[in-house]
């Protein structure tokens, strides 16, 4: 079923008709995490965005090759590898751990697997050979060990985030690095002491993090891409600076559609640890089921801000209920393609991935559909297949959360941080019991 899709992109700053390099194909890359820490509601936001995407490109009859990356050595892993282990080199168990937790989580949320999920430790080689590929085209300079793109080199510097270099010159930090040529200039490679991490013409050393995108961009899916993704906080400077590289060496355009996904607020702010309203993923499962998160970001549309709250969560559940008891166990789901019902919703999702629009022809055609079996068993098809809702029943327990509670919850949080397991295990049979099963992650 072809049918045209619009997405916007940053690029243009429009909502424009998507057209890849070739036509029945599409190539995109995702930024992934830095496993240096638990998942939280914004990652779950952004990579559920971009698995509708990517089951919604499929449906369309494009072969798509999908890849998201581990930033699986980085200065915020060496810290807590160094904070936790007392060895900063011992960062590779760090990351395995919240690889392995994240994985867990995206399994939770239903997003399929992405067709190739690289590590950069697994693709130094690639980044020395595109670092060097910098420098010889003149892009970048070699300075005691470490390596630094110069951004003054490539006219186009600033053209997805919409700044020029004079504005980014007078808002650059004078910083004590006297080993750039200019203060706009970010590092490719970062000088290690000898012995320690990789091998490299400049000495032992590190990729810096911009780098290690635009290798694996190119690696596994090649110069160009279709779409690049990610979360908006990633436009200035991370992806500027991965256009800088790429199309730095191999021309433009690197990618032809940025498509970028909106904040996730808590209320009305940024999220952030520092004002104690950051939620991990593990965190909200403990009191709505993956599903019921999964629903509640796919209600909201992606190039909005999300405001989060327990209470919009409380009332996504509700709903999604409601939707399990429509498409109970007495409906099958079928072949959705002929669907005009499915066809409709197929629209709205094909107008910059418009989720809540699509659960708005479900409610509008509700009684129409309570009557027509054949019907009903497609759209339940489609919530299964490309919007990832199982719509399995989900358990009965739900109890209110009381205050009482959410302080017995909070307590036992504190507890697991501060790595208090006999605490933590008494809290949580005092939660058990009053009603709440709290799920034991992995130490
Ligand atoms: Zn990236």
């Amino acid at each position: 079923m072809k049918k045209p899709l619009m997405l916007t992109n940053t690029l243009s700053g429009k909502k424009e008709l998507f057209e890849p390099r070739n036509p029945n194909s599409v190539l995109m890359y995702v930024c992934g995490v830095t496993p240096y820490d638990e998942a939280h509601i914004g990652h779950g936001r952004c990579y559920v965005t971009f698995d509708v995407l990517f089951r919604l490109l499929q449906q369309l009859e494009y072969e798509v090759t999908y890849a998201r990356n581990f930033t699986d050595v980085d200065d915020k892993l060496l810290n807590r590898a160094e904070k936790e282990l007392g060895d900063r080199m011992r960062f590779g168990e760090v990351a395995q751990h919240y690889i392995d937790s994240f994985t867990d989580d995206m399994e939770k949320l239903n997003c399929m697997k992405p067709t190739v999920e690289p590590r950069v430790t697994q693709v130094i080689p690639d980044i020395i050979r595109f670092v060097q590929g910098l420098i010889d085209k003149g892009h970048a300079y070699a300075v005691d060990g470490d390596v630094y793109y110069a951004v003054r080199s490539f006219p186009d510097y600033g053209k997805l985030s919409r700044r020029t270099l004079d504005d980014l010159q007078v808002g650059a930090r004078v910083e004590v690095n006297d080993k750039k040529h200019d203060p706009l200039d970010f590092a490719l490679w970062k000088g290690e002491p000898a012995g320690s991490f990789w091998h490299s013409p400049w000495g032992y050393g590190r990729p810096g993090w911009h780098i290690e995108c635009s290798a694996m961009a190119s690696k596994f899916l090649g110069a160009h891409i279709d779409i690049h993704g990610g979360g908006m906080d990633l436009i200035f400077p991370h992806h500027e600076n991965e256009i800088a590289q790429s199309e730095g060496l191999f021309g433009p355009r690197f990618a032809r559609c940025w498509v970028h996904n909106a904040f996730v607020q808590v209320n009305k702010e940024k999220m952030s640890k520092s004002l104690n309203n950051f939620f991990t993923l593990k965190q909200v499962f403990e009191q709505f089921d993956p599903m019921v998160v999964r629903y509640y970001y796919l209600n909201h549309n992606y190039t909005n801000p999300l405001d989060f709250s327990f209470e919009g969560l409380q009332v996504a559940e509700k709903n999604y209920r409601r939707l399990c008891a429509f498409f109970d166990e007495t409906c099958s789901a079928d072949e959705f393609n002929q669907s005009p019902t499915a066809s409709l919703m197929i629209d709205k999702l094909c107008d910059d991935l418009n989720g809540a629009a699509l659960f708005g022809v479900l409610f509008e055609k509700w009684d129409e559909l309570k009557n027509n079996e054949q019907e009903r068993s497609a759209v339940k098809a489609l919530f299964q297949d490309l919007m990832g809702l199982t719509l399995l029943p989900l358990p009965e327990q739900q109890v209110e959360i009381t205050p009482e509670i959410q302080a017995l919850l909070d307590a036992r949080e504190k507890a697991r941080q501060e790595r208090d397991w006999k605490k933590s295990d008494e809290l949580r049979d005092q939660l058990r019991q009053l009603g709440i099963e709290v799920q034991d992650r992995k130490a």
